[in-house]
């Protein structure tokens, strides 16, 4: 071990102040110099003191200035010069966040704990997730910091993703309630004042509520212990250098109450003849109510996560020592064998090793048809065993499960800042500031102008109350969250929550021909030889060359030579050209199978099928030509049929406004064929187009200046996926491609396409109705305050309800139905005949 200390040039070795000393993990060395251009990387970036990188253990042991440098600095470091520092990230439930001020400030904070690279706090699900390098971070270190910022936090247990976060949640709700009921029922006795002497001035009763000593035995336990939140807070928040809703709150009623307790001890004496006790508890009561129905509602924005979570089984019946043990789901392992009985859920994915039973998957496909399952097959957990039993082998467990794997993206999803939210945020930062200076002025102005204390004074806190920015800090993040869930529902995955908005700005949809909007499952139509050659050996041939090809062409040639019971030859030197074919040696000759652009470039002569193949292709079918030692020996038709709710969907993406292209790899003629099947215009298609190309075309229609998806099956069309600014990807049962796309339809059915788009749509609706409602609030109630025409009392109670409409606004996404427009538009009635 180096020693760690700094020797400055021309003085005595001192410890850096602050030095502070990090291990991180290092990806992709191969050579100890490696390790040393690492070492010279870390140390270059100002701050580093000293840099050692372990080549063996894939360590780099950095000590470092934490004032200068940032770990995340240290992790781009080492990216920059090639290497990588695996990262993870932890997820706090957190409790006591007041409004979009404290997320700032968390966030803040959490990316001051020494190895935080990214932390990210949202507001709306109470959580935190906090990016890090593997192994460098003590989550209790997390939750420190949390609880010095002064919130509560507990770190999430990855195998029940929403158990604690609903318990804290839950928590969070009583903790209004407690404080609520307190205020209220101290409050009501003041409010009780407040309304006799407006109408019966001169009565006993109004003559002893109105007790100035009383009303302060009501009112202070109201101000310091149902209100302390608001002054722990605002504690927090000024250390900070921050300010929120719960400065301004304290401050307005703080001043009231002040102004009353003067009152009452001094009275005339310094001039005061009336006393505001109802006004400080009656604003805390009200603020507390809006908290209340806030948090309320916010949990039931998180409905999604919890049914999803709700899907999975709870035990797993393994056999252990032969025996059949009923054992809890988290401690099922790989390679475990479990017995699933009629009725059951399949607790965890795998493969079927013994036994037959029909599997509901609807939950992942949407298909409500149960499927075969036999040895082999394989299961998805959550899904529902219907009438056998088997036996499996697990193959993925906690987190790699399927569900496991969607409930994150959901909760990924719902957890991401959708990029309108900055407009608020950077709204709301400066907000509360101005605010202040607002009151201030509204106070001097009053004051100086009319000499009049109390009115100065109760404008002030009017001013105070009104501005709070919560409702503001609560549109975004509440819709974007119902979106998402609504999504979930529907087998719609959105990747980001930047990813909902943009789906709804989308101009322009490219489909993939096959496996999109045909079934993906072609089967061969017709088979024809020249000359002397049978069929039989046409297709034998071709099966045999294409026995190694993954593409769905070839599955359906060799499947249609099983089926007729042809024995297939060896092959030797198996090569697939993308785009075009396969070629093989079978059985000592050089046999092609690919199609005629192909073949034309290679030079050969097929006058002999070519009629038969223009024909095929004029249908829809796609022909492949069969070349044996450079001579056609005949051709193979295959057709895939048209998914049926592909014109339908088509047609309703059409009427939404979008243009519909279609691109393809396949021959120009079936793929217009197919267009014309669908409702797709000739002009809006790309076919013979090579997989390498399709990102290229992507851009072409981009540059018609709309925002493009491209739907595909996210096999050979990732970089195409990639390339649209939405990337939606069908997804095939269990292999939901969730990380490769922007959007996962996890039902293979292109009704999913409207349905994003138009949740999507719905959702932005939603925002910009609630930013529209927080900011109209705002600016018609500051003046009215300013002005001397609110009272304090009603700013309370119209900054609460203004919260609570928004939240609430964004539940109403729950009522959504996507597929509404196929129910009510004209292909209602093809689609229900299904
Ligand atoms: P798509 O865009 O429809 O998914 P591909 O790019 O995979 O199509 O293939 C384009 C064309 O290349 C096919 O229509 C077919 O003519 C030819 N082709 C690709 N792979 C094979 C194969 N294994 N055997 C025969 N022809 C193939
Ligand atoms: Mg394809």
């Amino acid at each position: 071990m180096r020693d760690a200390r700094v020797k400055p040039a021309d003085g005595p070795w001192v410890q850096p102040p602050t030095a502070l000393q990090t291990t991180l993990p290092v990806l992709g060395m191969t050579c100890a110099s490696c390790a040393g251009r690492i070492e010279r990387g870390l140390r270059s970036v100002p701050g580093v003191a000293e840099a050692t990188v372990n080549l063996a253990s894939e360590m780099a042991t950095v000590r470092f200035d934490p004032g200068a440098v940032r770990v995340a600095d240290l992790v781009h470091a080492v990216e920059e010069i090639g290497y990588e520092v695996p990262a993870t990230q932890t997820r706090l439930t957190i409790q006591g966040i007041i409004d979009a001020s404290c997320v700032d400030r968390l966030e803040k904070q959490l990316r001051t704990v020494p190895g935080v690279t990214e932390a990210n706090v949202h507001w709306a699900t109470g959580t935190a997730v906090i990016k890090h390098p593997v192994g460098i971070l003590a989550p209790s270190a997390l939750v420190q910091a949390v609880e010095d910022a002064g919130y509560g936090a507990q770190v999430r247990t990855e195998d029940q993703p929403a158990d604690g976060i609903e318990d804290a949640r839950r928590r969070e709700v009583r903790q209004w309630r407690d404080r609520l009921t307190l205020s209220g029922i101290l409050s009501l006795p003041l409010l009780g004042a407040m309304v006799a002497e407006f109408w019966v001035p001169q009565s006993a009763d109004a003559h002893l509520l109105m007790n100035g000593w009383l009303q302060l035995v009501l009112a202070t336990p109201v101000q310091f212990v149902a209100g302390f939140t608001f002054y722990r807070d605002s504690y927090f928040n000024l250390r900070a250098r921050t300010a929120n809703m719960s400065v301004l709150v304290a401050l307005g009623t703080t001043a009231a109450y002040l102004y009353s307790l003067a009152g009452v001890i001094w009275g005339r004496r310094i001039g005061i003849t009336a006393t505001y006790f109802e006004t400080s508890a009656l604003v805390i009561t009200l603020v507390l109510l809006g908290k209340y129905l806030e948090a309320v509602a916010k949990g039931r924005t998180s409905d999604a996560i919890r049914k999803l979570v709700g899907l999975g089984a709870k035990t797993a019946r393994v056999i252990r020592h032969g025996q059949p043990t009923d054992i809890p789901l988290q401690e099922v392992r790989v390679g475990d064998l479990v017995m699933v009985r009629p009725g059951e859920k399949v607790p965890v994915d795998g493969e079927v090793i013994d036994g037959h039973s029909a599997v509901d998957e609807s939950m992942l496909t949407g298909e409500s048809v149960a499927v075969e399952k036999g040895p082999g097959d394989t299961v998805v957990g959550a899904t529902l065993n219907k009438t056998g039993s088997f036996v499996f082998s697990a193959t993925r467990v906690g987190q790699d499960t399927t569900l496991a794997q969607i409930v994150r993206a959901v909760e990924q999803a719902q957890g991401s800042k959708a990029p309108i939210q900055r407009i608020a945020d950077v709204i709301s930062r400066s907000f509360v500031p101005a605010v202040i200076g607002v009151a201030a002025v509204t106070f001097f102005a009053w004051y100086v102008g009319t000499g009049d204390f109390r009115v100065a004074l109760l404008s002030m806190t009017a001013v105070l109350v009104v501005a709070c920015p919560c409702a503001l800090g609560l549109a975004t993040p509440t819709a974007i969250m119902v979106g998402t869930g609504k999504g979930a529902e529907f087998g719609i995955l959105f990747r980001g929550g930047e990813h909902l908005e943009t789906v709804g700005r989308i101009g322009a949809v490219l489909l993939d021909k096959t496996g999109t909007i045909t079934r993906g499952e072609p089967t061969v139509t017709d088979v024809m030889a020249v000359d002397e050659v049978t069929p039989a050996t046409v297709l034998s041939l071709a099966a045999a060359a294409e026995s190694r090809s993954e593409h769905p062409l070839a599955q359906a040639i060799v499947a249609e030579a099983r089926a007729e019971n042809l024995t297939l030859l060896g092959v030797d030197r198996f090569e697939a050209i993308p785009g075009h074919g396969v070629r093989a040696e079978v059985g000592g000759h050089l046999v092609r199978v690919g199609n005629t652009r192909w073949m034309e470039q290679e030079g050969l002569v097929f006058t002999a099928v070519r009629d038969a193949t223009s024909h095929w292709e004029s249908e829809g079918k796609t022909a492949m030509l069969v070349v044996v030692d450079g001579r056609t020996i005949g051709t193979v038709a295959v057709s895939d049929t048209v998914k049926p709710e592909s014109a339908t969907v088509i047609a309703t993406l059409q009427g939404m406004g979008m243009d519909v292209w279609m691109i393809t790899g396949d021959n120009c003629r079936s793929a217009e064929a197919i267009a014309r099947q669908v409702g797709i215009a000739p002009e809006r298609v790309f076919a013979e187009v090579l997989p390498e190309e399709k990102a290229a075309k992507v851009r072409e229609v981009q540059a018609t200046g709309k925002r493009v998806a491209m739907v595909g099956d996210g096999m050979n069309d990732a970089p195409a996926l990639a390339t649209a600014d939405i990337g939606m990807a069908l997804g095939t049962g269990a292999d939901v491609a969730i990380e490769s796309a922007d959007v996962t339809l996890m039902r293979s059915d292109l009704r999913g396409i409207v349905a994003a788009i138009d949740l999507s749509q719905a959702t932005l609706r939603k925002i910009h109705q609630n930013l529209f409602w927080a900011l109209l609030y705002n600016s018609i109630g500051i003046p009215i305050a300013a002005f001397g025409h609110l009272s304090p009392i009603i700013a309370g109670a119209a900054m609460a309800m203004s919260s609570v409409s928004v939240t609430t606004n964004s539940t109403l996404l729950k009522r959504y139905d996507a597929m509404w427009r196929f129910r009510r538009g004209p292909a209602a009635v093809a689609i229900a005949d299904r």
